[in-house]
């Protein structure tokens, strides 16, 4: 079973607001405050989580919260998940992923 679906058919409509408010934010000056994020490539659901986040090519993600665009980190070895002022970064694994990822 899939866990991502790109496809549009099958986001219901709340995943359908959350596409809206992505790309509100994204084309509003001002509402994207990504440092990573280097444009939408396009809009992922993970039929899991729920959640609907803007990739880019470098499969650096972007959520909105609180209607703007932030960018949307992962430690790769915990899974730790956060956007920048949320991030934990007191583990010795998601502090070297968040030092670069955001040093690059
Ligand atoms: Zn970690």
């Amino acid at each position: 079973m899939k866990i991502i679906t790109l496809d549009l058919s099958e986001f219901g409509g709340r995943e359908k607001c959350m596409v809206r408010d992505i790309l509100n934010a994204y084309l509003a000056p001002g509402k994207n405050r990504t440092k990573v994020f280097s444009g939408i490539t396009t809009i992922a659901f993970n039929l899991y989580s729920g959640t609907v986040v803007a990739v880019d090519e470098w499969d650096f993600s972007a959520i909105v919260v609180d209607g703007e665009l932030h960018d949307l980190f992962q430690c790769h070895e915990c899974g730790q998940e956060g956007i920048t002022e949320d991030f934990d970064t007191s583990t010795k694994c998601c502090s070297k992923y968040f030092k670069k990822v955001t040093e690059s």
